[in-house]
C-alpha cells in the first residue's frame, strides 16, 4: 500500500485525506499553521457556505472551465451534502441556494473533520511549512528546517495566494513550478473593486439596494442584484464581488471596464420619468439637491447633479424635459470606470493558478509528473462567491483520492 504525502491542511487537502485514507492509503498531511483548515473559519461570513444546491458550468471560470465540471460530475453537490451529513453535519439551504451548515457555524466543518481524521488514522503534521519537493526513487518533501518526509506520491493542496494570514500566500506555486509546470497569471477574485470617481469620499459608506451590470468594451456582461456599498476606493457589497473576477479578469486583458448601476432596479423607466416629471411639478419651488431626496439616498445626489452639470440650487420648475430624462437615465445607468482591485490582498480567492492542461482531469496528477497532484484553488479554475469555490475543493479532491491506484 502506498504513503501518501498531502501538502496543506485546507478544505481540499483535508479532503482528500480523509478519503485516501478510507480507501486504506498511508496517509500524512503536512500544514505550516498550528490548526488545520483555518480559512475555513472565515468563509460564509463564519457560517461556511459549503456548497450550492445550483451548479452549472457558468458558474466556473478560468482557461477551461470545462475542467471543474468534469471533477464536479465525479464529485457532485448531492455527494458533498451526503459526506459532511454522514460526519455529523447536516445542511440548511439559505438564499440562492447556497448550503451551510445547520449549525450556521463555520467552525463545525474543521472540528468535525479533525475529530474523523484521528479516528481513522490520518496523520497530520502541524506547523511543517514546506518548501521543497523532490524527486529519487521515492518524494523527498523539506521542510524549512530542512526535515525530510519521505512518499510514493504527493498531492499539493496549498491553495492560491486569497487571505495570506490563512497559509496560502502563492508559496504552492513554486513548489510546482520546479517541475516546469505552466502557471496562469493570478489574480484576486470575489473583491472590492477601486473605481475611478471624483465624489467617492462624499458617498463613503452608502449602501443602495441596486443593480450591477458589469460593461467590458461596450458590451453587457453580467448583471447582479443585491445591496452596493460605496466607499472611499470605490464599490463593494455581494452583487460586485459576485462580478468583480470577471472585472478583474477583462482588465488584466487590456479592456474597457465599467459597472453600470441601476440604484432604482425596483422602479421601471418610464415609471421612473413619470414620477420625477410629477415630482419637479408638484415641487417647483423646490432647489434639485431637495427635489430628489426622498427617492434616492441623499449622498448620491450632488455627485449625480454634478456628472449631469445640473446646479444644485436651480428649481425644478427650470427643469427642461430633456434634463428630466438625463436624470432618468443617470439613475437607471450610473456608470463608473473600473481600475482594479482594492488590494492584492483582498480577494476571496485567487483567479488563475496551474494550468488545467498540465493536469490529468481523471486523477488530477501532473501530465509531465508521474505520482505529483494538484487539488483545490492552486488549479486554474475559480468559481462564483456562493459555495462554488469550497464545491470545486471538495470535488477536485475527490477525483484525486478515488482515482489513485492502490499499489
Ligand atoms: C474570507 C473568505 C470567505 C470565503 N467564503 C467562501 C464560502 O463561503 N464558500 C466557498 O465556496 N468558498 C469560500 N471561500 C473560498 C474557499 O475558502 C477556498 O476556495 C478554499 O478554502 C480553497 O481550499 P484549498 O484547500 O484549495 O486551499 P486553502 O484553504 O487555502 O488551504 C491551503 C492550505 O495549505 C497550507 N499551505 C500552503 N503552503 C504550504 C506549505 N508550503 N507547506 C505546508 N502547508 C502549506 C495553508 O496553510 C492552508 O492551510 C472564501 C475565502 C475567503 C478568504
Amino acid at each position: 500500500m502506498k504513503n501518501i504525502i498531502v501538502v496543506g491542511a485546507g478544505a481540499s487537502g483535508m479532503f482528500c485525506a480523509l478519503l485516501l485514507r478510507e480507501r486504506g492509503f498511508e496517509v500524512t498531511v503536512l500544514e505550516r499553521n498550528d490548526k488545520i483548515m483555518k480559512k475555513i473559519y472565515a468563509t460564509g461570513n463564519g457560517r461556511c457556505n459549503f456548497t450550492n444546491r445550483n451548479i452549472n458550468i457558468k458558474n466556473y471560470h478560468g482557461v477551461n472551465p470545462k475542467f471543474a465540471m468534469t471533477a464536479i460530475h465525479q464529485f457532485s453537490n448531492q455527494e458533498a451534502i451526503e459526506y459532511f451529513h454522514k460526519l455529523g453535519i447536516p445542511e440548511i439551504e439559505l438564499e440562492e441556494g447556497k448550503i451551510f451548515p445547520m449549525s450556521l457555524q463555520a467552525s463545525s466543518i474543521p472540528l468535525r473533520v479533525e475529530e474523523y481524521a484521528k479516528n481513522i488514522g490520518v496523520k497530520v503534521l502541524l506547523n511543517t511549512y514546506i518548501k521543497d519537493i523532490a524527486k529519487k526513487s521515492q518524494y523527498i518533501i523539506a521542510d524549512e528546517k530542512g526535515k525530510k518526509y519521505y512518499a510514493d506520491e504527493v498531492v499539493i493542496a496549498a491553495g492560491g495566494r486569497a487571505m495570506e494570514n490563512s497559509g496560502s500566500d502563492g508559496n504552492g506555486y513554486k513548489l510546482v513550478k520546479k517541475f516546469g509546470i505552466d502557471i496562469i497569471d493570478t489574480h484576486p477574485g470575489i473583491v472590492q473593486l477601486k473605481l475611478d470617481y471624483p465624489y467617492l469620499k462624499r458617498m463613503d459608506g452608502t449602501k443602495v439596494p441596486g443593480s450591477c451590470t458589469l460593461v467590458v468594451d461596450g458590451k453587457s456582461i453580467r448583471k447582479e442584484y443585491s445591496d452596493i456599498l460605496f466607499t472611499r476606493y470605490g464599490i463593494s457589497g455581494p452583487a460586485v464581488l459576485q462580478i468583480s473576477s470577471e472585472a478583474i479578469r477583462s482588465l488584466k486583458k487590456g479592456k474597457d471596464v465599467r459597472l453600470s448601476i441601476d440604484i432604482l432596479p425596483a422602479m421601471e423607466e418610464n415609471i421612473l420619468y413619470y414620477f420625477l416629471k410629477t415630482n419637479f411639478e408638484n415641487n417647483s419651488f423646490a432647489s434639485l439637491e431637495k427635489a430628489l431626496v426622498g427617492l434616492i439616498h441623499k449622498n448620491l445626489i450632488i455627485p449625480i447633479l454634478r456628472d449631469l452639470n445640473l446646479d444644485k440650487d436651480k428649481k425644478a420648475a427650470e427643469l427642461s424635459n430633456g434634463d428630466i430624462h438625463r436624470i432618468k437615465e443617470k439613475l437607471k445607468n450610473y456608470s463608473f470606470k473600473v481600475l482594479g482591485e482594492k488590494s492584492d490582498k483582498d480577494g476571496q480567492i485567487t483567479c488563475g493558478g496551474v494550468s488545467t492542461k498540465e493536469i490529468s482531469p481523471k486523477t488530477m496528477e501532473l501530465k509531465k509528473r508521474e505520482g505529483l497532484y494538484c487539488i483545490g484553488e492552486i488549479i486554474d479554475i475559480d468559481g462564483d462567491c456562493g459555495g462554488y469555490n469550497l464545491q470545486w475543493a471538495w470535488s477536485s479532491a475527490y477525483v484525486c483520492a478515488m482515482n489513485m491506484d492502490l499499489y
